[in-house]
């Protein structure tokens, strides 16, 4: 009989000191099926798409066969999780094998859920399906909306059932597994830093911030200060930027812990996040979080803002002066303040941003969340909107149109589109020149928290046509195509308090 040759080999997980990796082989899978790929992250790391269709690829990024220079490792990182430090954390489910360099630019590929790692803690190194699905097109979805994220190539079904707790009672089912190869220049997180921080391991400390700078900042130049206190700002700044981005698209993280955030300032770790359908700023999606005080959407600039003086504090003993980081985050207030108002103006069409927005702004929002306003359909409408201002141009984005029945919402609603068009009056452009620019900032088709839950409930059943359309309508966000007008629909009734799943 042709036994194959197997030993036991030791990924116990235990604590990890005075490194910041180790050597993980991920761990075979039975029948590995590519599901989903994207061509462009494939064109981005040099693979064709008959690459991708050979039967090689499924075994190579489902962890089951590493090929030629491929050295496959986890990272070990801690994190503040709910205000509190968690301790280490690493990449639990997460294995990398390895950096690309294509047409010059540089791309680390990492498997989720390609088996147990040094960092799995009491948990399996798995990840079901339904998590899968939502990270691979989610992801890429973020991507074509113009948003910082890490990328998807594949999308690969293990043909082997994961368990999970996922019945409020505690009860547990068999899932179907699969593995998500992501993307991205870079995986490095606030919490590798801070876990090094906490335990006081300062030379190694200093050697992933001279690393991370020369790796995944090689424009910042200077001497050891200069380029540490530029290295910094920037991460304050592309965070700022990150998080008015997700308020332009109505993202909400949902775990916006430090651990999960990037220093490059990209959208990683996708859980439970959502999307707003109805304007709510007190909406979040995770349902650990009670009340939505931490991780709501009108939350997340504060958290991380949070976020980012921890990642300061644990960078005390390697800055060059405590001012370093002071300016940091100064810089962090500063871009904040400057993208809030830019993306509160391409959401409105303003040209610019005055004083007086603010009340317009305030007014609008406080409106769209009392009379149960959809945030995306909303801005579409408005953009229809011109110096004579209708009504029936914005009942579209009403989840209860008959709300405008009564005079008082009615008036309120009229009152404040007769003040946005006097605004926009001022402005003396051409009706259809601020339509197109609204349009190419507001997006037609967002990836709807009911959207991916149907493309998961059809790929368990083995129907795998509306992942691939969801795929295919998440390519161009801002086109009204006709193809996909049943995409662009509001949430319906039926999908209503459904929260993302994350596990
Ligand atoms: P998250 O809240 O998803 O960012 O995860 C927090 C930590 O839990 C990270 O260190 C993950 O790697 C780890 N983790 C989550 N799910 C699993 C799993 N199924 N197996 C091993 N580790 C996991
Ligand atoms: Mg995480
Ligand atoms: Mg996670």
């Amino acid at each position: 009989p042709e036994d194959k040759l197997s030993v036991e080999m030791d990924n116990q997980p235990r604590q990890v000191h005075h490194a910041i990796w180790s050597a993980t082989p991920p761990t075979p899978v039975s029948h590995p099926t590519l599901l989903a790929y994207s061509s462009d992250v494939a064109a981005l790391v040099g693979l064709t798409n008959d690459d991708v269709q050979s039967a090689q690829f499924a075994q190579v990024f489902s962890g089951n066969q590493p090929i030629e220079g491929m050295q496959p490792f986890s990272t070990c990182y801690g994190g503040h999780q709910f205000g509190h430090w968690a301790g280490q954390l690493g990449d639990g489910r997460a294995i990398s094998l390895g950096e690309v360099v294509h047409n010059g630019v540089r791309s680390e590929l990492q498997l989720k859920g390609a088996g147990p790692t040094p960092y799995s803690r009491r948990a399996d190194g798995r990840a079901v399906l339904r998590s899968s699905i939502r990270e691979f097109l989610c992801s890429e979805a973020m991507h074509h909306l113009g948003v910082p994220t890490t990328r998807a190539l594949s999308l690969i079904h293990t043909g082997d059932d994961v368990v999970r707790d996922i019945f409020y009672d505690g009860r547990a089912e068999a899932e179907p597994g699969a593995i998500v190869c992501r993307v991205s220049p870079s995986f490095i997180r606030f919490g590798h830093f801070e876990l090094l921080a906490q335990r006081g391991d300062f030379a190694l400390l200093k050697k992933l911030v001279d690393f991370t700078i020369s790796r995944d900042f090689p424009h910042v130049t200077g001497n050891a200060h200069e380029r540490f206190n530029q290295w910094f700002k920037e991460i304050c700044a592309s965070t700022a930027r990150l998080v008015n981005e997700w308020l332009r698209v109505g993202f909400v993280h949902g775990v916006m812990n430090t651990d999960n955030m990037s220093i490059l300032g990209l959208t990683i770790d996708y859980g439970p996040y959502g999307w707003i359908d109805n304007l709510d700023f007190g909406w979040t999606p995770n349902t650990t979080d009670a009340g939505g005080k931490r991780y709501a959407f009108g939350k997340q600039a504060g958290v991380v803002r949070w976020n980012l003086q921890k990642l300061a504090e644990s960078l005390v003993a390697v800055a060059p002066s405590q001012q370093s980081l002071i300016d940091g985050l100064a810089q962090f207030d500063e871009v904040y303040e400057q993208q809030l108002h830019a993306t509160l103006a391409g959401k409105l069409g303003l040209l610019d941003w005055t004083d007086t927005d603010d009340d317009l702004i305030n007014g609008l929002f406080s409106w769209m969340q009392a009379l149960n306003v959809d945030y995306t359909e909303f801005f579409r409408c408005l953009a229809d909107v011109s110096e004579v201002p209708l009504l029936d141009s914005v009942t579209p984005a009403f989840y209860h149109p008959e709300l405008l029945t009564n005079e008082r919402h009615r008036t309120t609603v009229q009152d404040w589109l007769s003040q946005y068009a006097q605004r926009i009056a001022q402005q003396s452009e051409p009706h259809e020149m601020r339509k197109q620019r609204m349009n190419a900032f507001n997006p037609r088709f967002v990836l709807r928290n009911y959207l991916a839950q149907q493309a998961i409930d059809a790929a368990t059943l083995g129907d795998l046509s509306v992942l691939h359309e969801l795929q295919a309508a998440l390519r161009t966000p801002y086109d009204d195509n006709p193809t996909f007008s049943h995409l662009y629909a509001k949430r319906p009734d039926w999908a209503l308090n459904k929260a993302g799943c994350s596990m």
